[in-house]
C-alpha cells in the first residue's frame, strides 16, 4: 500500500476516534487501495454535534484578534505543507499535482481572506426616534454542518470552513468517502494549531445516515452542502423540519459561447483551461460549446489541435495535463452520452474512447473528446457530463444562443467570448446563471461571489456575501429611560 502518512480516523472533540469498521480509499489512476478509513456510527455523529455545541460559546466569544490568529496559523501550515497535501490529493483523486497544489494554496488564501474580512463584519445603526437606538448586529449561527464532494477534496472544505470559523461558528465536516484523506490532512493541521476542542469535528461513514442525523438535529443551525442536485434536494427536504439555514452549491451545465467576432485563440485557450481542469469534473466546467456558424470551422480546427496535444496520465507525472476519472461509473456515463449523441447524428471529431492499454489499464482513463453537430435531441445537451467531452453546437443569432444556453434547469456558471460591447451586454444580461465569464474563465476567487440559480442551488461562497451566509442578523431597539 502507498505510504501516505495521514490519519484515517475521525476527529471529534479534539481527539482522533477510531472504529472497527473501515472502508477502502482507492487511487483512480492505478486501482490500488491506498488507505482504509474509519466508518463511524450514529453515536459518533451525535458526539460531534454535542462537542461543537459545547465549544460554540467560547469560540464565538473570543477576541477577533485571537480567533483570526488561529486562521492565519492554519493558512501558514497549508502553505508549508502544500506539496505534501497536493500529493495526497493527487493519489486519492487523480488530478495533476500542479492543480492539486494550487487548490491547497487557494485554501490558505480563503483562510487569510476570511480572517481579514471577519474583523470588518460591521453591523449598522439606523436612524431612530429620541431616546432610542436601533442597531443591527451580525452573530454567528452556531453549529454548522458541512458536506463536501470528491472533485475538490480540499478546496470545497476550506471555502466552507474558513468563513464558518471566521464568523465564530463551530463545525462538523463530512467529506466524500472517495476522498477523505485530504480532509484528514487538513484536520491534522487544525490539530497542530491547537484550535479549542470541539471547534472542528470530522465524521465519516454512511453519508445517508450522517446526513439524516445532521439535518434532523435542532442543535445544527446551518447546513452547507456542495454536491449533486438530487442529493441537494434531499437535504433541503430533510432540513425543513428544523428550518435550518442552508447553502446549496449544486450541479452545473455551463454554456460556453464563441461569437462571430470572438478572439478565437483566447476562446480556445479559455475553453481548454476551464474544460480540462480536473478532467472536466468541475461544476463550472463548460458543458455545451456554442460556436457561431461563421467561425465554427476555424474554432474547431484550433480546438482539435489543442485537445489532441493534451497529455493523459497519472497526475503524479510532471507532463500530465489530464488525469483519470474518479470512478468506473463516471466512464460509463460518458460512454452512454457519446453513444446517444453519435446515434442521433453527432460527429466524433477526436477521442471518444476509454484508454485500456498499459499504463492506463488499471485506472479510469478516457480520451479528451470533441463531438460536433450536437443538438437538442441528445442527452448531452441537457445532462451534466462531468468528464472530458466537448459537445459543439452551432448557432446563428445572439437571441437564439441565449435561448439555447438557458434551456436547462441548471444555472451555475456561463462563459462567452465576444468583442462587441452590445453583444457582451446582451449575453451577460440574458444568461440565467449565477456567474458569467466574459472573455474570461476565472470566476472563482476569495473576494468574488460564487454560486448558482435555478437547480444549481442558492447561497454564495467566497466574498463578503459568502461570510454573511454564516451569520444571522439581530435587530436591537434600545430605549433609554
Ligand atoms: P454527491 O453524490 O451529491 O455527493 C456529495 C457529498 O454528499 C458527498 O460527501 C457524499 O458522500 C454526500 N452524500 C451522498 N448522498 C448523501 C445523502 N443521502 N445524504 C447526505 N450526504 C450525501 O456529489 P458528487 O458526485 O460527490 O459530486 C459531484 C457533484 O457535485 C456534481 O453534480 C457537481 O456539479 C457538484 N459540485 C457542485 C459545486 C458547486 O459549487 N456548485 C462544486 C463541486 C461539485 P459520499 O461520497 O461519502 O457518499
Amino acid at each position: 500500500m502507498t505510504n501516505l502518512n495521514v490519519k484515517t480516523d475521525m476527529f471529534i472533540n479534539g481527539e482522533w476516534i477510531t472504529s472497527t469498521d473501515k472502508t477502502d480509499v482507492t487511487n483512480p489512476a492505478t486501482g490500488e487501495v491506498i488507505a482504509q478509513t474509519a466508518i463511524g456510527t450514529k453515536d459518533h455523529v451525535e458526539e460531534a454535534i454535542q462537542a461543537a455545541k459545547s465549544a460554540f460559546p467560547e469560540w464565538k466569544g473570543l477576541e477577533l484578534k485571537e480567533r483570526t490568529q488561529y486562521l492565519h496559523h492554519i493558512a501558514d501550515l497549508l502553505e508549508e505543507r502544500a506539496d505534501e497535501l497536493a500529493r495526497i490529493m493527487t493519489i486519492e483523486q487523480g488530478k495533476p499535482l500542479k492543480e492539486a497544489k494550487l487548490e491547497v494554496l487557494s485554501g490558505a488564501e480563503s483562510f487569510r481572506w476570511n480572517a481579514e474580512e471577519a474583523r470588518r463584519l460591521y453591523g449598522d445603526t439606523i436612524p431612530a426616534p429620541n431616546n432610542h437606538r436601533y442597531e443591527i448586529k451580525y452573530e454567528p449561527v452556531g453549529v454548522v454542518a458541512a458536506i463536501t464532494p470528491w472533485n475538490f477534496p480540499s478546496g470545497m472544505i476550506t471555502r466552507k470552513l474558513a468563513p464558518a470559523l471566521a464568523a465564530g461558528n463551530t463545525v462538523i465536516l463530512k467529506p466524500s468517502k472517495d476522498t477523505p484523506l485530504s480532509a484528514l490532512a487538513i484536520f491534522e493541521i487544525f490539530e497542530a494549531t491547537e484550535l479549542p476542542k470541539g471547534v472542528v469535528n470530522l465524521v465519516m461513514g454512511s453519508s445517508k445516515e450522517i446526513g439524516s442525523i445532521l439535518t434532523a438535529s435542532n442543535d445544527v443551525k446551518k447546513l452547507t452542502f456542495t454536491g449533486s442536485t438530487p442529493i441537494g434536494k434531499t437535504l433541503y427536504e430533510q432540513s425543513a423540519d428544523t428550518l435550518k439555514k442552508l447553502s446549496l452549491e449544486l450541479g452545473g451545465h455551463a454554456p460556453f459561447i464563441v461569437h462571430s467576432d470572438a478572439n478565437i485563440e483566447a476562446a480556445v485557450e479559455g475553453l481548454i483551461a476551464a474544460k480540462f481542469r480536473n478532467n472536466g469534473q468541475v461544476c463550472i466546467a463548460p458543458n455545451r460549446v456554442f460556436a457561431h456558424e461563421s467561425i465554427k470551422d476555424e474554432f474547431l480546427n484550433l480546438l482539435k489541435s489543442k485537445v489532441e496535444a493534451l497529455v493523459v496520465g497519472n497526475g503524479l507525472d510532471d507532463e500530465t495535463n489530464v488525469g483519470p476519472l474518479i470512478r468506473e461509473d463516471a466512464i460509463d456515463k460518458i460512454k452512454q452520452q457519446i453513444v446517444d449523441a453519435t446515434d442521433k447524428g453527432a460527429v466524433l471529431v477526436t477521442g471518444g474512447h476509454r484508454l485500456t492499454e498499459s499504463p492506463f489499464d488499471q485506472g479510469n482513463f478516457f480520451q479528451p473528446t470533441i463531438l460536433d453537430h450536437v443538438n437538442t435531441s441528445m442527452d448531452i445537451f441537457y445532462e451534466e457530463t462531468f468528464g472530458p467531452v466537448v459537445p459543439v453546437i452551432t448557432y446563428d443569432t445572439v437571441e437564439e444562443v441565449i435561448e439555447m444556453a438557458n434551456d436547462t434547469n441548471y444555472g451555475l456558471a456561463s462563459y462567452a467570448y465576444a468583442q462587441d460591447s452590445t453583444v457582451q451586454y446582451q449575453l451577460s444580461n440574458g444568461l440565467e446563471y449565477g456567474m458569467v465569464g466574459m472573455n474570461a474563465v476565472n470566476i472563482s476567487n476569495p473576494e468574488t461571489p460564487f454560486g448558482g440559480v435555478k437547480h444549481s442551488g442558492f447561497g454564495r461562497e467566497n466574498s463578503h456575501l459568502g461570510l454573511k451566509e454564516y451569520v444571522t442578523e439581530k435587530f436591537i431597539n434600545t430605549k433609554f429611560l
